[in-house]
């Protein structure tokens, strides 16, 4: 493991991980479809799907492991599987969380809906700032939670400082690192205790699996790993396989579509049919010092408010006819969204107002097209 870290990001994308196969010498991890295996077997191990022991979850996560610079890792059924059983592997009911003020819409949801009925108590800090944490922080504090760059703002948060904020407490930090992914953005070397990604993104990349995945330090594992396995969140070992073979590119498709964002965000922010435009890599976007900070890229999704109401937010997703309207990002085809009509709509109104997501707000998950018939197609969408 300590001679992989060593290695550049894209070779350990490529070989980290990998599940050798000795009886052929095989370049890739071979699938395991079995769901039963022989008991006693000779590795004396009791091999189940759901005890994410089977050869492709371990192959998936020892990659992960390689790529975020953690101790230990396991793969989900989903982003919000990750997400619900970290929480619940490290809080008990009297226990307080704080999140920052602006979450991935299923997070937030998650956070008002459900903890209270366990007797968790939580509240959403003012700002990301490491002031902002500390004053929402009590005696019970347990978990402080963060993402960034947030969705759908892109706001950026400064990790060290919030995890120096949480350790001088005693509180475990966690961050969803899915938007900037381990390619921009390594929090464990930044102190975060926990990171948490919903692979849908761009660890899977290619809009075509559904899985999560924790990646912390063997101490905390020790906590989340029986809750995951009490809620049985596993992912089988063809969708391993294939997150797996996905994870191989990342580094060379998040670079594209880092280098496509950025270009998209000048020509939006250049551009009069729209509004304020939201990207951390322009010189103007308040998390932008930050983010160079503690960043090597400025992730690829880009947002930008419209001119004029819903509507006419709306007729432009209408007008684009390469760019494709649809929920999820992160894969390789470029797709939009309105947040306030999909990803944020379950927060009411006024809690979107207070996060500052208006109704003319368009998120652009950018691929890895070939930027000029990107920029053709939103040009020709505002300019009508
Ligand atoms: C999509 C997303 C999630 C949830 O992931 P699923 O795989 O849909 O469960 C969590 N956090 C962020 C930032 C996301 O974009």
């Amino acid at each position: 493991m300590d001679k992989k870290r060593e290695e550049g990001v894209n070779t350990r994308c490529v070989h980290s991980g990998t599940w050798e196969d000795a009886a052929t010498g095989g370049v890739n991890s071979p699938i395991f479809t079995s769901s039963s295996y022989l008991f006693p077997n000779p590795s004396g191990k009791a091999y189940y799907p759901r005890y994410f022991n089977l050869p492709n979850q371990a192959a998936v996560a020892s990659k992960l492991c390689a790529l975020e610079g953690t101790e230990e890792a396991i793969v989900q059924s989903s982003g919000m599987a990750a997400i619900t059983v970290a929480l619940f592997g490290l809080l008990k009911s009297g226990d307080h969380v704080v999140f920052q003020p602006d979450l991935y819409g299923g997070t937030h949801h998650f956070a008002v809906t459900e903890l209270e009925r366990f007797g968790i108590e939580m509240t959403f800090a003012k700002g990301r700032s490491a002031e902002d944490f500390a004053r929402e922080m009590r005696d019970n504090t347990r978990v402080l939670y963060l993402e960034t760059p947030s969705n759908p703002l892109l706001n950026i948060g400064d990790l060290r400082e919030a995890a120096s904020v949480a350790k001088e407490r005693g509180v475990i930090s966690m961050v969803d690192n899915t938007f900037a992914t381990p390619v921009n953005q390594r929090p464990a070397e930044l102190g975060i205790d926990v990171v948490l990604h919903s692979g849908t993104k761009y660890l899977g990349g290619h809009s075509d699996i559904n899985c999560g995945a924790i990646a912390t330090t063997r101490e905390l594992m020790k906590r989340i790993f029986p809750v995951a396995v009490n809620h049985g969140g596993t992912l089988d070992s063809q969708a391993c396989y294939l997150l797996e073979r996905s994870m191989k590119t990342l580094g060379l498709r998040v670079e594209r579509q880092c280098a496509n964002a950025m270009e998209l965000a000048r020509f939006l922010d250049a551009h009069p049919g729209t509004g304020r435009v939201y990207y951390p890599g322009l010189p103007a976007h308040e998390g932008h010092e930050t983010a160079k900070r503690q960043m090597s890229g400025f992730g690829a999704v880009v947002s930008f408010e419209v001119e004029g109401n819903k509507a006419d937010a709306n007729a432009l997703l209408q007008r684009l006819k390469l760019i494709t309207p649809a929920v999820s990002l992160g894969g390789i085809e470029s797709l939009v969204c309105i947040p306030a009509e999909t990803s944020h709509a379950k927060m009411t109104p006024a809690a979107r107002k207070e996060a500052g997501i208006k109704d003319t707000l368009v998120r652009l998950s950018v691929g890895i097209e070939d930027v000029e018939d990107l920029k053709r197609d939103l040009s020709e969408a505002l300019s009508l």
